[in-house]
């Protein structure tokens, strides 16, 4: 390890000379697009649902067989009969399909310590406490954290709103798009981002570190720190990373095997019900019944016969929330879906 530290600190000194070098040669500002608005707008058949499949639907009705399968069930679970029978020990493995950069490091090299804690602050005390040490020169950490903290671009991070962040980000990357509209920081070359590997490891850093270093370096922080967690002895991460199976699996976190310390645990239980639980209101029913409504009067002409019957649905629970919410004076419902239908936040 502790030569594995030094050859990223070398790398990390050369890298650092060349760019003096090149700063005395040339002083000029480097600049960098901006986004504009990345969602590419459309003409109205952009928002035409694709026709919708299930199970039920009519068409495939002729091929429910006498087990009460459809053809497309029935395939699936024997895929899976045979994947269960050609696993040789838990989980599944890992894919190899279209492998990228940021998908190199999901199988972890070795024991790692995950610290989850509930606020970045938190997290940054112990790297500081870490830094006292002597084990901080031979000691790699990885700080993770959400778009929200860890986006270097500047437009994307001003929206504010965790969910508009991760959707603005994704939207940056969909194929199609021009130069332009990409986000001039994600790491599309494994050399820069192998640069910043090199210094993110080189000394123990915390989240505010990782994003003084992703513009220093323009890779983006929040790409670049995932990328090295198979090199990193420590993970901090705040609790919903740790938490939400969606956000551990996007994360390529894997627990089996490795360290958990839980900070303060007594806030595990709020923190839970935070994440897994929302609040709907009779404002957002509203909304929702409007805007559906006005959809469906647009399109229902061109929609299949599926969408159709799975939008009335969508139209009559909407309705029998209005009526409850409209009815008791409570002007709210708390909703607490399994950890499954839970959508990454971070
Ligand atoms: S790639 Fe990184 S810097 Fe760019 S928008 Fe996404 S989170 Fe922000």
């Amino acid at each position: 390890m502790r030569e594995r530290q030094q050859q990223r600190r070398d790398r990390v000194e050369e890298w650092e000379t060349r760019r003096r070098a090149k700063r005395s040669r040339n002083t000029g500002v480097r600049t960098h697009p901006a986004i504009g608005d990345a969602v590419v707008s459309g003409a109205d058949d952009e928002f035409l649902l694709d026709p919708y499949e299930c199970d039920l639907d009519s068409e495939q009705q002729g091929s429910i067989g006498e087990d009460g399968y459809s053809a497309t069930v029935r395939s699936l679970l024997q895929s899976l009969e045979s994947d269960t029978s050609n696993q040789t020990s838990f989980g599944s493995p890992p894919s190899t399909d279209n492998p990228t950069i940021l998908d190199a490091e999901t199988e972890p090299s070795r024991t790692t310590v995950y610290f989850a804690s509930r606020t970045h602050s938190q997290l940054s005390q112990l790297i500081h406490e870490v830094r006292k040490t002597a084990y901080s020169e031979h000691t790699s950490v990885t700080p993770l954290g959400s778009r929200n903290t860890l986006c270097i671009h500047d437009p994307v991070r001003s929206l504010g709103n965790i969910q508009r962040i991760n959707e603005t980000c994704l939207d940056m990357q969909k194929s199609g798009l021009a130069a332009n509209k990409r986000c001039p920081y994600f790491p599309n070359d494994p050399a820069a981002l192998q640069n910043f590997q090199d210094h993110a490891l080189a000394e123990v850093r915390d989240i505010e570190d990782m994003v003084q270093l992703g513009r220093q370096l323009h890779i983006c922080p929040y790409y670049g720190s995932r990328s090295t967690l198979t090199e990193s002895q420590w993970v901090t991460l705040p609790y919903n990373l740790l938490l939400q199976k969606s956000a551990r699996e996007s994360l390529g976190i894997r627990l089996r095997g490795n360290i958990v310390i839980i900070d303060e645990a007594h806030n595990l239980v709020d923190t839970l019900s935070q994440i897994y639980s929302c609040t709907v209101h009779l404002d957002h029913v509203n909304k929702a019944f409007s805007q559906l409504t006005a959809y469906f009067q647009k399109y229902k002409n061109r929609l299949s016969g599926g969408n159709v019957i799975y939008i009335r649905q969508l139209l009559s629970l909407l309705t029998a929330l209005r009526k409850y919410l409209n009815s008791g004076g409570n002007r709210r419902i708390s909703l607490t879906p399994s950890a499954n239908d839970t959508e990454e936040s971070s």
